[in-house]
C-alpha cells in the first residue's frame, strides 16, 4: 500500500518551491533565519520542485544564493558560505505524489469497498517516489521532464512494473492504448545511462503467465545486472474486483507456476549467477510447497514486495530458539547481540525524508507477562508464525498463541497482514487469551494511528479487554529476546 509512504496528492495544492517543516537548532539554517513554513523556491537561480532538487542543487556547494518566500509573504534573497559538507540542518514537507493515467485491470483502488477512506483511492505513481521508497511505476505516463530528471539526478534504482513485455498484453492489463503502453525506448534510455531497474511481474492467470512470463523474464534477463531483479507477484482480488478478464489465483495454478519458473531460475543462476526472477511467498504457501533457501534469495532485492519475507523470518526465528536454547544449557542470559535483523526497508533510499514514527507505547517496555497472550495476523502467514511459536512456547513455558485473523473487511482472496483491518481485529477479540494482543505494525498508518478502514487505535484499542501492542516481526523477536534475558 503506497500510500503509507506519502502525504496524499489530493490533501495538497502544488505551489513552487518546497516548504521548510524543520529547522534544527543552533543550525546553519537558524543562523540565516529561515522558519518553518517558509519556501525556497530557487537554489542559485533554478526553481526547487521538491527536497529531491534541493538536495541535488545544493550538493557540493559551498556558495550559493537561495529565494525563500518567507511565511509572512516577503521575498528574501539570501547569499551563503557554508563549509563543505556542512548540512543546513532543515527538514522538508514530503513530496506530493503524482497521479497515474492507467486504469489496470486489478488495481487495489477497483478493490475498495464504496466508503473506504479516500486516501485509498490515490493512484500514486511517481519515479521520485520510486526512488525513494521503492514504490512500483509502470513508466507509462512519465514525462520528458521527468525521464531527465531520472538520468541527471541519478535516481536509481527504479521499481519498474512491467507485468509483461508482449505489449498487446501489457496494453490490456495497464487498460491503455499501446503507444502509451510501450515503455521500450525508456526502459533503453534508463539503462544507456546506467539507471538501475528492479522489476515487477504482478501475475494474472490466463493474462500474463505461461508463455508470456516466460518472454518476460527472460527480455528481462537479457538486460541483467542493470535490470537486477525481477518480482512476479499473484495478483490478489478483493471481493469488489468483479471484473470478468480476471481469473483468480489458485493452488494449482500456483504449483505450475512454481514448476515454469523454477526451470528459469536454474537457468539464470547458471548463466547470470543469481536467481533473478522470484516468486512472491504467496505463490509457494498457496501452492503448499516449502518457501526456498536463503541462498535463492541473494541480499532479498524484493522483500518488500513479499519476496522471501517468510524465509527472513523463520530464519531470524531459528536463530532465536537457537541462542535462547545456549543461554538455557550454559546459563548465559540471552541478549540480543545474535539477534539476525531482517533486511528492513531495503528500498527506501537514505534521502527519502520518512515521516515521523509514532512512538511506542509505553506499557509496551518491561511487562512481564508478555509472554502470555495472542498474536493475531493474517491467514496466509499464521501456520507458519504458529510452528515458530509453537517452539518457542516448548522452550520457554511461555503461552503465546496464534490467530489467524480473515480479512473480512477487503475479503476475496485477501490474507496478507498488512491488509488486517480494525473490524477484522473486533470480529476475533472474543478468542483472545492472555495478558495482551499483538497486531502486525505496519497495518497502522506510519505517521498517524489509524488503521486501514479509518479506525482509530485508540478506539481499536477501547474495545478489547486487553492491551494492544502493534510489532512487526523483528520488533517481537527482540521483546522476547529482553525478556527472556
Ligand atoms: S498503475 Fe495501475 S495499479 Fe497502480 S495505481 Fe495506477 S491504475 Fe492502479
Amino acid at each position: 500500500m503506497y500510500e503509507f509512504a506519502v502525504t496524499p496528492a489530493i490533501t495538497q495544492l502544488r505551489r513552487p518551491g518546497v516548504s521548510i517543516s524543520e529547522v534544527a537548532p543552533d543550525s546553519l539554517a537558524e543562523e540565516l533565519g529561515l522558519e518553518v513554513n517558509d519556501r525556497i523556491v530557487r537554489v542559485n537561480g533554478r526553481g526547487v520542485r521538491d527536497y529531491l532538487d534541493f538536495r541535488f542543487q545544493t550538493a557540493g556547494e559551498t556558495e550559493m544564493e537561495l529565494v525563500v518566500k518567507k511565511a509572512n509573504g516577503e521575498t528574501w534573497e539570501v547569499e551563503l558560505e557554508r563549509e563543505e559538507g556542512e548540512d543546513f540542518g532543515l527538514m522538508f514537507e514530503q513530496i506530493v505524489p503524482r497521479q497515474c493515467a492507467n486504469e489496470c485491470l486489478f488495481c487495489f483502488c477497483k478493490g475498495n469497498p464504496e466508503d473506504a477512506r479516500p486516501s485509498l483511492f490515490v493512484r500514486d505513481e511517481d519515479v521520485r517516489l520510486s526512488f525513494l521508497y521503492g514504490n512500483y511505476t509502470t513508466l507509462s505516463s512519465v514525462t520528458e521532464d521527468e525521464m531527465k530528471r531520472i538520468v541527471e539526478q541519478r535516481l536509481s534504482p527504479q521499481y519498474v512494473s512491467i507485468h509483461a513485455t508482449d505489449l498487446k498484453t501489457r496494453a490490456l492489463l495497464l487498460g491503455v492504448d499501446e503507444k502509451r503502453a510501450d515503455i521500450s525506448d525508456k526502459i533503453e534510455r534508463l539503462l544507456a545511462n546506467d539507471i538501475e531497474i528492479h522489476a515487477q511481474v504482478v501475475l494474472c492467470p490466463e493474462i500474463n503467465d505461461g508463455a508470456i512470463l516466460e518472454k518476460t523474464l527472460r527480455d528481462l534477463a537479457a538486460h541483467y545486472p542493470k535490470v537486477v531483479s525481477t518480482a512476479v507477484v499473484p495478483v490478489a482480488l478483493t471481493r469488489y474486483n468483479t471484473d470478468e478478464r480476471l481469473t483468480r489465483v489458485t493452488p494449482e495454478f500456483c504449483r505450475r507456476t512454481i514448476k515454469q519458473v523454477e526451470k528459469l531460475q536454474k537457468e539464470f543462476r547458471k548463466n547470470l549467477g543469481v536467481t533473478f526472477a522470484f516468486l512472491g511467498d504467496e505463490i509457494y504457501i498457496k501452492a503448499g510447497e516449502n518457501i526456498p533457501s536463503r541462498q535463492h534469495y541473494g541480499n532479498y532485492p524484493q522483500i518488500e514486495d513479499g519476496v522471501g519475507m517468510i524465509r527472513s523470518f523463520t530464519n531470524s526465528f531459528e536463530s532465536l530458539i537457537k541462542k535462547l536454547q545456549k543461554a538455557a544449557t550454559s546459563a548465559v542470559p540471552a541478549d540480543n547481540s545474535a539477534a539476525v535483523v531482517s533486511p528492513k526497508n531495503v528500498r527506501t533510499h537514505q534521502s527519502a525524508i520518512v515521516p515521523n514514527e509514532r512512538k511506542p507505547d509505553k506499557n509496551q517496555n518491561g511487562n512481564p507477562e508478555l509472554l502470555y497472550g495472542t498474536i493475531l495476523t493474517g491467514e496466509m502467514f499464521a501456520p507458519i508464525l504458529r510452528g515458530q511459536i509453537e517452539k518457542l512456547n516448548a522452550l520457554l513455558d511461555s503461552k503465546l498463541h496464534v490467530i489467524a485473523v480473515p480479512n473480512t473487511y477487503f475479503g476475496g482472496d485477501v490474507a496478507v497482514a498488512g491488509l488486517l483491518t480494525g473490524q477484522d481485529y473486533v470480529a476475533v477479540k472474543d478468542q483472545i487469551v492472555g495478558n495482551f494482543a499483538i497486531i502486525p505494525k505496519h497495518t497502522i498508518k506510519s505517521d498517524e494511528p489509524i488503521l486501514l478502514d479509518g479506525m482509530k487505535l485508540d478506539d481499536l484499542k477501547a474495545r478489547f479487554n486487553v492491551p494492544i501492542y502493534d510489532m512487526d516481526l523483528q520488533d517481537l523477536i527482540d521483546k522476547i529476546l529482553a525478556l527472556a534475558a
